[in-house]
């Protein structure tokens, strides 16, 4: 029998606000443990929220890059359950009135385009963060420890129809979310410090089958990696249990990195578990349709539209256009360098960022913010090659000392004298010395196998410690040849 594996995935993405959703508290991580709390982010009894404005742009701003609906009335509710990281005992959430419905996106999968439905983005605080002693899970620690600097920390839960036919499908569509939503500047979009969580739910169903199979969610994926394979492993595991004569049970399961596995966590609650009822210290969220209207208005380029763009108009390739959208820093610092690159070719420009730069900021463990090489700096790099007056190899040198030190370009070749030489007077002592040392070379050359310059070149190159303009080199080892 033929199975086929439906995947819906509950995104959740932390908000990039300085504050907290319902409180003035920072959001800013890496701070000493419960330093950034207060009465209303602590649970304490009394201390009233207070809805964060730029939390709900920024679901707005979300809700409209995913070609949702945004709702004009939305509603708070209670989600009543007990952990030791949610000191009031209830997570304030959207439930049947969320923010944005009924969106979409479309993804390509290895060439094959694919749309993806969004049924809802709503609005939740996230959960403290416990730290278990003595053991990895709360079950067998000795003790643990509770920090809630996270607690209170906006969040939206992007929630997708269960259109998803593969693991490879399920990667490609959390990997196009992360774009848009770094791109948007609504979330950093950071899989492994958790900034970004996938849940994939699956089932499987026989091929041709309507109705669905019974699901497991499946949690903890803090790379793109280890999500499709968790999914690939999760749709085996389903496969060989129903082949065997078992059944899948609805559960929460857990993708454990080192032995790459699945293992069960607890049994899947349903909605009702949760005794969700409208918030009563939050007022119904009425969005008037002219800041809806102001935000749509002030949404930046989206990472498709930039794509096609560079595609269209810069004549990058398919692989180039993707990969400089990548990174945010990178794509920022890529488009400043548009804007002052007077005659130099994008696709030249482009070709330095991701090569030569990008392995510097790498290995500097830096970013392109911090870069000290300015976008008007590599601009003058490119230009000194375009001139001739440095070579390609020279320039990756010249690189690399701008990058450690911010120095002017100019200024290095100038320092180290590594100006191409394209004297030609110069040049001709270089060739005739090689020529007269490789007679039989030279030969080659005169019976018509021009390839044999190639050999030449380098010894010329090699003669002016790299520094020749090899066009001129060619064109005066074959004159040289064919003249004498
Ligand atoms: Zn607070």
């Amino acid at each position: 029998m033929e199975f086929e594996p439906v995947i819906g995935i509950e995104v959740h993405a932390q908000l990039k606000t300085r504050t907290k959703l319902f409180c003035g508290c920072s959001t800013n991580s890496g701070e000493k443990r419960n330093s950034n709390v207060c009465p209303v982010c602590l649970g304490m009894p009394g201390a009233l929220p207070v809805l964060n404005k730029k939390a709900v742009e920024y679901a707005v701003r979300a809700g409209l890059a995913l070609n949702c609906t945004v709702k004009e009335l939305s509603v708070f509710s209670r989600k009543n359950y007990f952990y030791p990281d949610l000191p009031k005992g209830y997570q304030i959430s959207q439930f049947d009135l969320p923010v944005c419905e009924n969106g979409s996106i479309t993804i390509d999968v290895d060439n094959r385009k694919k749309t993806i439905g969004i049924q809802r983005i709503h609005m939740e605080e996230d959960a403290g963060k416990l730290i278990h002693q003595g053991s990895a899970s709360i079950a067998g620690a000795d003790y643990s420890l509770v920090d809630l600097n996270r607690a209170c920390v906006p969040l939206i839960e992007i929630v997708s129809e269960p259109d998803i036919r593969s693991a490879r499908e399920a990667r490609v569509y959390v990997e196009a979310l992360k774009l848009i939503l770094q791109h948007t500047g609504v979330c950093d979009g950071n899989l492994e410090e958790g900034s970004l969580r996938a849940d994939v739910n699956i089932s499987i169903r026989p091929l041709g089958q309507e109705k669905l199979g019974t699901r497991a969610e499946v949690k903890n994926l803090n790379s793109f990696r280890s999500l499709e394979r968790a999914a690939t492993v999760e749709i085996e595991r389903q496969k060989a249990l129903i082949i065997s004569g078992g059944k899948v049970v609805q559960q929460t399961r857990n993708w454990d990195d080192a032995s790459q596995k699945t293992t069960a966590l607890r049994s899947k609650e349903e909605a009702h578990d949760y005794r969700y009822f409208q918030e009563p210290d939050l007022i119904p969220l009425r969005l008037p349709v002219a800041m809806i209207r102001e935000i749509k208005n002030s949404m930046p380029e989206l990472p498709v539209k930039k794509m096609e763009r560079y595609k269209a108009d810069l004549g990058l390739n398919d692989f180039n256009s993707y990969q400089i959208l990548v990174d945010c820093d990178m794509n920022r610092y890529f488009e400043e360098c548009l804007l002052i690159k007077e005659d130099i070719e994008p696709s030249e420009i482009c070709k330095w960022i991701l090569g030569d730069l990008n392995a510097l900021v790498k290995d500097g463990n830096s970013s392109f913010s911090e870069c000290k090489v300015t976008p008007e700096k590599l601009i003058t790099l490119v230009k000194l090659i375009k001139s001739g007056k440095i070579s390609g190899k020279i320039a990756k040198e010249v690189i690399k000392k701008m990058y450690e030190t911010g120095a002017d370009p100019e200024n290095i070749v100038k320092e180290s004298g590594v100006e191409q030489i394209s004297d030609t007077d110069m040049l001709q002592a270089a060739v005739d010395k090689v020529l007269a040392a490789n007679p039989d070379v030279v030969l080659k050359i005169k019976a018509g196998k021009t390839n044999s310059a190639n050999f030449l070149m380098g010894q010329v190159m090699r003669e002016t410690r790299g520094q020749a303009q090899p066009d001129l080199v060619r064109k005066l080892i074959l004159d040289t040849v064919n003249k004498g």
